[in-house]
């Protein structure tokens, strides 16, 4: 049976989540305060119910504990988003997903048992200002305060050569994961492989040593 999801908060952030979800063939349980959200997101997923996450009532009469996951997407209001997640690990929900406001905010959610913390803000400025800096660069997964992955636009300089003749291993420390062109995806490139200039590589590495590859490529 495949998974069930719950979204509390049906914001930009949560109602983006539960339609995703959705689309994936997803059961989705969407869930706010506020009945005019409900009103805009009754077709994009399976159940769409006005309660109020901070009623413990309410939440057991939904069958809260029965889903897999719940994401807690409620924005402002720290509070709320406090005593949600609180009331869910207390009911038994064995994976809670809550979005934070600030690291204070987070540090929080984790000591009352969140499985993790988002902060989709963050993440998106951060993935926005490396494309603004390198526009080489498509997207940008931060894996750690050290690790990252990121996906890099194939520069002239590196047209018809091969991993073995860039040598990206040793002179950059970073890994090529997978090679993206229009046709298809290489999720195991052979040191042969030849690159060609647009194609996208999925690179893996030290935020150090990828940043000197993304100034080789420019
Ligand atoms: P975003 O920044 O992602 O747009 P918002 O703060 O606009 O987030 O949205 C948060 C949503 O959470 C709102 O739709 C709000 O009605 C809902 N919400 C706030 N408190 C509760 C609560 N106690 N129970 C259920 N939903 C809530």
């Amino acid at each position: 049976m495949s998974k069930q999801f719950a979204v509390i908060g049906l914001g930009r952030f949560g109602s983006s989540v539960a339609k995703e979800l959705y689309d994936l063939h997803y059961e989705v349980m969407a869930i706010d305060i506020n009945e005019e959200r409900i009103q805009e997101n009754v077709n994009v997923v399976t159940h769409c119910v006005q309660a109020d996450s901070t009623d413990e009532t309410a939440l057991k009469a939904l069958g809260i504990r029965n889903f897999d996951v719940v994401v807690v997407a409620i924005g402002q209001n720290i509070q709320a988003s406090i005593l949600t997640t609180i009331l869910l690990k207390e009911l038994g929900v064995e994976t809670i997903v809550v979005k934070a406001q600030n690291q204070l905010h987070a540090k929080v959610l984790y000591k009352i048992g969140a499985s993790k913390v988002v902060f989709p803000e963050r993440d998106m400025g951060a993935r926005v200002a490396h494309n603004l800096v390198t526009p080489n660069i498509l997207d940008y997964i931060e894996l750690s305060d050290e690790y990252s992955i990121v996906e890099i636009i194939a520069s002239e300089k590196m047209n018809h050569k091969s991993l073995v003749e860039l040598n990206i291993r040793a002179r950059f420390g970073c890994n090529v994961m997978a090679i993206k062109n229009d046709h298809r995806i290489n999720v195991a490139p052979d040191a042969n492989d030849m690159i060609k200039t647009g194609d996208i590589l999925v690179v893996i590495g030290h935020n150090k040593d990828l940043r000197k590859f993304e100034d080789f490529v420019m």
